[in-house]
């Protein structure tokens, strides 16, 4: 049988909660690093229009159309703040040429976009750190949220949450959250400072980490271990390594489970959180791994938008 040339175009592969997937007024992925090294994010190792192309059809594949308007994707300069942007209710269609640059992320820091328009896709790139993508199904509002250690340990998410209830008049219990693939507890070995500083914070800190002790025979070989460097999951930078020694504890910090409880603790009801089983460290065959691939690694994004309101 004849096969039309298109159809042995590889396939995009995204990942997608349930939940989300079946609302018809609601467009949200989790891309992955297929086909073939699908790098979404310009500072990465690629050419620009590499980037460009992949950024274009991850649009087609969740129903922009072309030619015409279609999605505007709203990206950020993610620097591990706890910065909200929301997204004003003018259709991008109507902005100017630097407010669509500005809404397109050139100039705007942050690692949260919260929008209650349709057309625009929010997204946050990641590799390892924990994209989170929220909507409330009654008033048609979404959020992205970029939460790494840092994100997580400023409680980005509940704030998202709290953004959305001030701005748009969201109730937590009407919102649905989608945590996407990252880097999981099994891989995430973080400093005795990130501890304290969780440990500083929330009252239940410490049921965050995993402790282990290598067994002498490990400690031989062993590396030392790498603090998350401040750039984690933004910028290629060189790990450097941690204060303590190999011999001493290790921690292993639980990113899912604190921004779970996170969530909860803003008024979201259990059945509403879904997490991805994935672990981007143990699975590079699937997604970016930032640690897992001493920061030489490409960009995912999680991507969420309304269709109509
Ligand atoms: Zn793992």
């Amino acid at each position: 049988m004849k096969r039309k040339r298109r159809s042995q175009k590889p396939k995009i592969k995204l990942l997608q909660a349930p939940r989300l997937a079946r609302l018809k007024w609601l467009r949200h992925a989790f891309t992955t690093r297929l086909p073939g090294g699908f790098n979404l994010n310009y500072s990465a190792a690629d050419r620009p229009a590499k980037v460009e192309k992949n950024r274009r059809a991850l649009l087609r594949a969740l129903g922009a159309k072309t030619p015409g308007p279609g999605w505007q994707l709203i990206t950020l300069r993610q620097r591990h703040t706890d910065i909200i942007r929301a997204i004003a209710s003018t259709p991008p269609e109507q902005l100017s040429g630097s407010q669509r640059e500005r809404a397109g992320g050139v100039k705007l820091v942050g690692d949260a976009a919260v929008s209650d328009q349709p057309g625009y896709l929010l997204a946050v790139q990641v590799a390892d750190c924990l994209p989170i993508l929220l909507v409330d199904v009654e008033q048609r509002v979404v959020a992205a949220v970029h939460a790494g250690w840092r994100g997580t340990l400023s409680s980005l998410a509940a704030k998202a949450v709290g953004r959305m209830r001030q701005d748009f008049g969201c109730k937590p219990k009407r919102i649905l959250a989608a945590i996407g693939p990252g880097i999981h507890e099994c891989c995430y070995e973080v400093g005795r400072a990130v501890v304290e500083a969780y440990e500083g914070r929330f009252p239940y800190g410490e049921k965050l980490f995993r402790r282990t002790q290598p067994s002498p025979s490990e400690v031989h070989w062993q590396q030392p271990r790498l603090e998350p460097s401040p750039s984690f999951g933004t910028r290629e930078r060189r790990p450097r390594p941690a204060a303590t020694s190999p011999r001493a504890e290790r921690f292993h910090l639980d990113l899912v489970e604190a921004n779970q409880r996170q969530l909860l603790a803003a008024g979201l009801q259990p059945r509403n959180i879904w997490a991805s089983p994935f672990c981007t460290a143990c699975r590079t065959d699937l997604f970016f791994s930032h640690r897992a691939e001493q920061g030489r690694t490409g960009r995912m994004m999680a991507v969420i938008g309304l269709v109509e309101r």
